[in-house]
């Protein structure tokens, strides 16, 4: 105990202190740390901000991790004590999310672990924290008589080698509201699966709102897009399926990254894509025209091969239909992309002249 003996008054080791390490053998060094982080988090604390913060530990190839410091903020949403906190946290957890940057394709990956899959997986998956010094997790967590929230976690591994402990010195931040309007999203199966894009059903409540607010006259115009992409049974034939795949998710990518504030794009099914803009005909059109040069003079890379692709399109806009519905607009957007394919295709095509 003669080493504990410059921390043991400190004022700010917490008067519930549950930990394992400023009561252990370890190194005064490990807890010189610890009694740093305690004060810096229990001041936090006090600041009365909503983050939580928090200090956990394990040994290497121990079985369990406990909690150095649990900020009151969680005990309340865990409803239980620091004691039994890191048990309830393990019970109620029903999922881990993260989110890894893919350089090549500049999106955005979501790798999703199951409770099931957490608990087989879990020293695999503090050994990947260690590696990288650093934590960055959202948890899916059921508390015992709680409703479920959901945490973001953001810390910091620190070793210590000497002691064989590591600590996680993190912060937990409650985005239960984000989350539940995201799994809605999800339900209802907003985005489409390959191209990350909205589906063809969001697109009927695009079109929707855009005609109220057109027949409101809170809008004067608005144009919608259809797009084809020309022989692309071809690049399937050529290339393969898998190619087919990569060049439809690339090129909603692509799409995506030229789309304005006022622009919405989507798959409408298969390798058609469908946009709306806020404007007239002309205007839409210009976005076509955007949309189709630079399509072509983008080539995909597909494994080291290059696959060149063009696209056709059809503009239509509200103020040219006689009555305010969806199914006229998308007739007409329709019509002139056919008319558009049978000119050569790689064009935009706008009026019924053709
Ligand atoms: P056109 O210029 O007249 O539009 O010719 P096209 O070959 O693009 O048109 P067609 O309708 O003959 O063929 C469309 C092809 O798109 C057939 C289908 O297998 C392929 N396709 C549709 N959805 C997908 C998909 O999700 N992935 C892949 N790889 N191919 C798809
Ligand atoms: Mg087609
Ligand atoms: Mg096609």
């Amino acid at each position: 105990m003669k080493s504990l003996s410059p921390f043991t008054h400190n004022k700010y080791i917490p008067h519930d202190y549950c930990g394992r390490i400023l009561k252990s053998g370890c190194s005064d060094n490990l807890k010189g740390t610890l009694l740093f982080f305690l004060e810096a988090n229990y001041k936090f604390d006090l600041c009365g901000c909503p983050s939580m913060p928090y200090i956990a530990a394990w040994r290497q190839n121990g079985r369990d991790i406990w909690y150095e410091y649990v900020s009151q903020g969680l005990l309340n949403l865990l409803r239980c004590d620091i004691a039994h906190a890191s048990e309830v946290f393990r019970s109620s957890l029903r999922e881990r999310r993260i989110y890894k940057r893919r350089p090549a394709r500049k999106e955005i990956y979501e790798e999703i672990v199951t409770a099931h899959e957490i608990q087989r997986g879990r020293q695999r998956l503090r050994g990947q924290g260690i590696q990288q010094g650093q934590l960055e997790a959202l948890y899916k967590l059921t508390p015992p008589l709680g409703n479920t929230i959901w945490l973001k976690d953001l810390a910091t591994i620190k070793r210590f080698p000497k002691d064989d402990i590591n600590l996680s010195v993190g912060c937990l931040t409650d985005v239960t509201k984000e989350m539940e309007q995201k799994e809605l999203l999800e339900k209802i199966g907003y985005f489409d699966e390959l191209t990350k894009l909205p589906k063809r059903k969001i697109l009927e409540q695009i079109l929707e709102v855009n005609f109220g607010h057109f027949q409101r006259g809170h809008i004067k115009d608005f144009s919608f897009l259809m797009l084809d992409i020309d022989h692309f049974k071809r690049i399937n034939d050529q290339y393969g399926h898998l190619a087919g795949d990569h060049v439809l998710a690339s090129l909603a990518e692509l799409m995506n990254d030229i789309t304005r504030k006022e622009e919405r794009v989507g798959r409408y099914g298969g390798e058609e894509f469908y946009a709306v803009s806020m404007g007239d005909l002309h205007s839409g059109r210009k976005f076509a025209e955007r949309l189709r040069q630079k399509i072509a003079r983008t080539p995909f890379d597909y494994h080291g091969v290059t696959i060149l692709v063009t696209v056709s399109i059809g503009v239509a806009s509200a103020s040219e239909l006689e009555t305010c519905e969806q199914e006229p607009l998308v007739r007409k957007a329709d019509r002139r992309l056919y008319a558009a394919k049978k000119m050569g295709r790689n064009r935009v095509i706008w009026t019924d002249e053709t």
